[in-house]
């Protein structure tokens, strides 16, 4: 791994001015029945959620009456009037969810201007975006306009949000870096694949509109290896790996087994992998005009355990590039365990209900605990005074609850002194007299 400098504009300092400046651009549908910026609730729900506050009610009972939270919300945050936890969820709910991926790009745009994003470089200068959905709210009463509906044959009907996002990973790195959220919508579909294949196709589009110039290439589940999707991703100009299946595709496995494959074997760390692939093989026969590179890797570990896995691609295999294409397909399980199952277990109550509202204040949470991990991961990749805490702490969650503790008991002045006092606490006292320091 390349070593890494810290980078002033991505202190979290930086960062969250960064993205302050461009929350103050969303269009307020409010602004003229209040003088409270929009702003402010804004950043002050996405304290909560760099806070790790159980829910807006927790957080708002802490503030209340509290000076130096209202004192570090406005030096670490820029919030200068907190919200109540009603007026909050009432404010958030008219903002349409679209309007906060500027911020994730304000992210992305210092990591770039930080000279960090090489440290996620794959083959031939292409960022590997992994895309999958997830869920992140479910209930049998609470619904709004956006939920989608599931009947059941009792004839009640349960209600859920669920969104597909992208994230930047890298085979090497622990760190990911979401790029994208894209809510699933009722009008996507009545089943699991329907809505993932509309959602993802919206998030594509959206994706290159927002980054014309980055080379991406996008990883994705067999869900995805077909026809319709892989004109997609090529008339939008991705590079991609897909995983690939025999069933639905008898017609590509058959070619494969009739064909002398070129094929590699590696050793590493226990591990035998068996690669083999076919470059320009027609994908099925419904689409045998739709030509894609194959590759297969049978895994042995060290156990003995054996592992199939196959995909297609639209990049050259050779034996030079196997490898790492192997490594880069697999990378797309970071989503799931860096990035879902992080919020799911690592303190950020991802599947908790933080407001529901009537129209969009669901997904806005979504996306604000999103845009909470990413500050948090880029802290963890490149700010020296936050991994000094966090090794102080040892775990995530941890580190999680001093920050609470510390935000609610003193007046804290920048981000850099409040993760060096937590790394390295000063020696206090309570009572006359202090330590004796004799
Ligand atoms: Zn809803």
């Amino acid at each position: 791994m390349k070593t890494l400098k810290a980078r002033k504009h991505l202190s979290a300092g930086s960062l969250l001015a960064s993205v302050r400046k461009r929350l103050e651009k969303i269009k307020d549908p409010l602004l003229d029945k209040t003088n409270y910026p929009l702003t402010d609730c804004l950043m002050s729900a996405l304290a909560m959620f760099g806070l790790k506050y159980r829910s807006l009610l927790q957080f708002e009972e802490h503030y209340l009456g509290n000076k130096q939270i209202r004192h570090n919300l406005k030096t670490l945050y820029g919030v200068e009037q907190v919200p109540s936890d009603t007026y909050m969820r009432e404010r958030l709910d008219e903002v349409e969810p679209g309007q906060l991926r500027s911020a994730f790009k304000a992210c992305l745009s210092a990591i770039q201007r930080g000279k960090q994003l090489p440290l996620f470089e794959f083959l031939d200068g292409h960022y590997l975006v992994s895309s999958d959905g997830t869920g992140f709210f479910h209930s049998n009463s609470i619904h709004c306009d956006n939920c989608c509906e599931k009947s059941h044959k009792d004839g009640s009907k349960s209600y859920y949000h669920q969104m597909m996002c992208a994230v930047i990973v890298h085979p090497s790195q622990s760190i990911v870096l979401p790029l994208m959220l894209e809510p699933i919508l009722k009008q996507d579909g009545g089943t699991k694949n329907d809505c993932e294949r509309n959602s993802s196709k919206r998030l594509l589009s959206t994706l290159r509109r927002m980054h014309p110039q980055l080379k991406m290439m996008i990883v994705e589940d067999a869900l995805h290896s077909n026809g319709p999707h892989i004109e997609t991703l090529e008339s939008l100009d991705y590079t991609y790996i897909i995983g690939i299946k025999p069933e639905g595709n008898k017609a590509l496995f058959d070619w494969v087994k009739g064909s002398a494959c070129p094929s590699r074997t590696v050793h590493r760390e226990g591990y035998t992998y068996e690669l083999s692939w076919m470059n320009n093989v027609p994908l099925n026969d419904s689409h045998p005009d739709i030509l894609v590179n194959f590759f297969e890797c049978i895994e042995t570990s060290p156990k003995g355990k054996k592992q199939r896995f196959t995909w297609v691609t639209n990049f050259v295999i050779t034996e030079e590039t196997i490898y790492e294409l192997m490594r880069g397909a697999r990378s797309r399980w970071k989503i799931e365990n860096e990035t879902f199952n992080t919020l799911k277990t690592q303190g950020y109550h991802f599947e908790h209900n933080f407001g529901h509202g009537y129209k969009n204040l669901s997904s806005i949470m979504g996306y604000l605990m999103m845009l909470a991990f990413l500050v948090d991961q880029i802290q963890q990749l490149c700010c020296p005074q936050f991994q000094a805490a966090l090794k102080k702490c040892k775990r995530r969650i941890r580190l999680w609850e001093k920050m609470r503790n510390w935000f609610l008991t003193f007046f804290i002045d920048s981000w850099e002194t409040f993760f060096l006092a937590i790394a390295t606490p000063p020696e206090l006292a309570l009572g006359v007299g202090g330590i004796d320091s004799g």
